[in-house]
């Protein structure tokens, strides 16, 4: 069995890194997903024959273009666009667009494949997909933010549609931007769809979307605790980031009786030792959404924090850690630093924010610790609800939604309990969500033929 893994994972990945040069990012991706699965594929030989790896790891198209703007200067600027359609095995291709400087076809598709098995794991009908563009909504005027918007989606819309496509946001995209290219696609396309989510609430957005992925992933973390007999109560959370992700996860675990003390962004953290309350969290929204500063604002404001510049929050002591911003987040260093300081329970909010000898040094000192794909599910799930109200032309109040999506993330943590339980009872939820995601979408894929 081991010998066949290893066999298999370094045959599979040689030939991938040499068809995919340089996309260390998807290479990363792969890899973790290949560890967890190939004992099954072991076991089902028959999707060894199928090649459902193979398929599985080259997207289904990619889309790459040209996006020219110009800024409140006149001066005329190109970014580069991506859409990478990856699987469309069990629905349309669904999620993120990221607007981010660093944004690159590596980057597109790790987060297209991780979207594959996150959105299996949803139990809803959606494939994976990911797009974006290497341009920066920071310090840009909103002029300039909706030009950029305009010009990116008069190339995208004849490649997305409610039945096709439906993207939504993620780093960079947030409620303004998905309104600027849902505006666009309407205009191009002539036609009022529920194309997009995380759209405006008077206009087929669901309630509770923007919150839905923090939130989710304190519903997961909870499930996690209650493994451990522990729950969110009296415990010290530090989160990364300060984005949508951060704030609502922030906001959720304060609200179930947590003592949430940091969040950072590129530039630096703060760190708050009397922890955050409604007014803290309200103010660094107003910061973060409406003002569109920086976190270190937070301490003019609040002169009891500190901040503290080109840090990571990972050697605040702690009892459960959220990384919220960003990919490779945290690494094998800051690891040692959480387990150091009391860490027992890490729950990503973010895509693959955990490098892999990270995750190895959680998984050693048999931490509780949830990839993305599982516990920020939440956010394309919630998404989800959203196509559906916009499909039978409904809204459902924040109650239903928030039971909905409460049910979906325990759903998750019960199918990587399912798969990821190892024989001395040590959950592994790496290999459970992978397991878990894979078996659904290569299912569909042998059932419908060699597509
Ligand atoms: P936002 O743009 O709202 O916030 C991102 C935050 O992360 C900002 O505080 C940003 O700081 C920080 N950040 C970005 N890049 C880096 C970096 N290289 N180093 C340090 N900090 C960084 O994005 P979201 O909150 O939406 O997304 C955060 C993460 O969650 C991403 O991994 C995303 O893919 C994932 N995710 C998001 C979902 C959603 O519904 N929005 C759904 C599922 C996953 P700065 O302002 O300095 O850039």
């Amino acid at each position: 069995m081991e010998k066949f893994v290893k066999n298999y994972v370094e045959g599979f990945m040689a030939g991938l890194v040499a068809k995919n040069p340089g996309e260390k990012e998807f290479h990363q991706a792969v890899k973790e997903v290949l560890e967890s699965v190939a004992p099954y594929l072991e076991k089902y030989p028959y999707l060894l024959d199928q090649k459902i790896m193979e398929r599985m790891v080259e997207p289904e198209r990619v889309i790459m273009f040209r996006v020219p703007w110009m800024d409140d200067k006149g001066e005329i600027h190109v970014n580069r666009g991506f859409r990478v359609q990856m699987n469309s095995a069990i629905g349309p291709y669904k999620e993120g667009i990221r607007f981010h400087y660093s944004v690159n076809l590596s980057i597109m598709k790790f987060l297209a494949f991780e979207q594959t098995f996150k959105n299996s794991l949803t139990t809803l009908p959606m494939g994976g997909a990911k797009g974006g563009s290497d341009f920066s909504p920071r310090g840009k005027s909103d002029a300039e933010v909706m030009r950029f918007c305009q010009s990116f989606i008069t190339e995208l819309f004849r490649h997305i549609g409610a039945d096709t496509d439906v993207p939504a946001g993620d780093i960079g995209v947030g409620g303004r931007e998905v309104g600027y290219m849902f505006g666009q696609y309407k205009r191009l396309r002539d036609e009022f769809t529920g194309t997009f989510t995380g759209k405006g609430q008077a206009w087929g957005g669901s309630l509770l979307r923007p919150e839905a992925t923090g939130y989710g992933a304190c519903y997961f973390a909870q499930e996690m605790l209650a493994t451990r007999g522990k729950s969110f109560e009296g415990q010290t959370v530090v989160v990364s980031g300060a984005g949508n992700v951060a704030q609502h996860a922030a906001e959720k675990a304060m609200r179930l009786g947590a003592k949430v003390v940091t969040l950072s962004d590129s530039d630096g953290f703060i760190y708050d030792p009397d922890g955050f309350d409604e007014e803290k969290i309200a103010y660094v929204k107003q910061l973060k959404n409406v003002i569109r500063g920086r976190i270190k604002e937070y301490v003019t404001r609040y002169p009891k924090a500190q901040y503290f510049p080109g840090e990571r929050p990972w050697g605040i002591p702690c009892d459960i850690a959220m990384p919220c911003a960003t990919q490779n987040e945290i690494n094998a260093e800051d690891a040692a630093k959480l387990v150091a300081g009391g860490c027992y329970c890490v729950t990503e909010g973010a895509n693959m924010p955990t490098t892999p000898e990270a995750i190895a040094i959680f998984q050693q000192a048999k931490l509780l610790y949830s990839p993305g794909k599982a516990s920020n599910a939440g956010g394309v799930a919630t998404s989800g609800l959203e196509m559906s109200q916009n499909s039978i032309r409904q809204k459902w109040t924040a109650e239903e939604v928030d039971k909905e999506l409460h049910r979906i993330m325990s759903d998750i943590h019960a199918a990587c309990v399912k798969y990821g339980t190892e024989e001395d009872g040590y959950i592994n939820y790496v290999k459970g969500a992978n397991i878990a995601g894979f078996i659904k979408v290569a299912g569909a894929m042998v059932d419908q033929g060699l597509v």
